[in-house]
């Protein structure tokens, strides 16, 4: 039971830790890969507490042991075996729950590894083969603090050296609308990159570095003209390897999403997309928006006859002849005769 608590205590940060959304794929492999090396250790050290470390990996059931040992869990008696005491005499039954105790500690210790180690087994498949190279590529794109660490101390044109063709390749791999682009282009970027960067963290001390967050470097760059312009394919590979993995699907859906409210036969401005998305994303369903749509065109529209919209050419109609006409319609198909 002590053992059980300690080890899903790591399990519970685990669970935790894959949740949290605003982290880039590295940030959030690295968080998960720290918590498995937990469970590696505590599996090595089960045995010896003296090993241990300092805190206590085993926190629950080392400071237990003496209990465990002992059968004696507060009011509750392992090995409990009495009915099948009666049998012994007085020293035969001692001898042997004597053998007994002396082995609870092995056999309780041996059963607890065994669970801490399926566990580790089933969690090194969270990440699959695949999801790993990935996340390696994209840590090479998206690790800004590193790369702002390596600028501050070898300066931006070795590092360039060290890097371009690294980056210009994995951004290739990532990024599938960069392939059409020459790398030529993607490395002369990488090297305006660097210097930019090198200039957004030249007052930066190396403490300060060693605390920045990566996703707040790559905002700052996102937000100022100054920085992101000339090299939009630095960043478009640095966004697509922030979101890869995780947050990936939702990206997709929005973009879906987008390419409904503006598209080329309904093309928009920036604003009205912006405020379209904002409903879109944060307002309710379409079938279950018919109260917020009423306040809306009661808004816009309540003159003295109230709003009535039924426009021809249009593609939504909330009343007139052909959208009753349409909802008295029933299906030829006998299956739905019933709806
Ligand atoms: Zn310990």
């Amino acid at each position: 039971m002590a053992g059980g608590v300690d080890i899903y205590k790591i399990l519970s940060q685990l669970a935790c830790e894959l949740q949290i959304v605003n982290l880039l794929p590295h940030e959030r492999y690295d968080r998960f890969e720290r918590q498995l090396e937990k469970l590696r250790e505590m599996i090595s050290c089960i045995d010896d507490h003296s090993s241990c470390g300092d805190p206590c990996l085993w926190k629950k059931l080392h400071s237990d042991t003496n209990c465990i040992s002992t059968g004696d869990l507060g009011s509750v008696i392992l090995n409990s075996d009495e009915p099948e005491a009666l049998v012994f005499t007085r020293s035969v039954y001692t001898q042997a729950q004597e053998n007994q105790t002396s082995s609870t500690k092995e056999k309780t210790y041996n059963e607890i590894k065994h669970f801490a180690e399926d566990l580790l087994k089933e969690m090194s498949t969270v990440f699959r083969n695949k999801d790993k190279e990935m996340v390696e590529l994209t840590r090479n794109l998206t690790d800004w603090k590193s790369l702002s660490i390596n600028v501050k101390t070898k300066g931006a044109p070795v590092v360039f050296a060290l890097e371009n063709a690294k980056f210009v390749e994995n951004a290739l791999k990532v990024g599938r609308s960069l392939r059409e682009i020459d790398s030529e282009e993607l490395k002369n970027q990488f090297s305006t990159f660097l210097e930019r960067l090198g200039k957004v963290i030249e007052n930066k001390s190396m403490e300060e570095l060693l605390r920045i967050d990566a996703k707040d470097l790559i905002k700052t760059f996102m937000r100022n003209s100054n920085q992101y312009k000339g090299i939009e394919m630095i960043m478009q590979a640095t966004i697509i390897g922030a979101i890869k993995i995780s947050v990936e699907s939702v990206a997709e859906s929005i973009i879906s999403k987008y390419g409904i409210h503006n598209s080329k036969i309904r093309a928009l401005k920036d604003t009205t997309a912006n405020n379209e998305m904002f409903v879109a994303i944060n307002g309710p369903e379409v079938g279950e928006a018919d109260s917020l749509l009423a306040k809306a065109l009661d808004r816009k529209f309540s003159g003295r006859l109230g709003w009535h919209i039924s426009v021809k050419q249009n593609l939504f109609r909330t009343s007139g002849p052909t959208v009753e006409n349409i909802l008295k319609r029933k299906s030829k198909l006998n299956i739905y005769s019933d709806i």
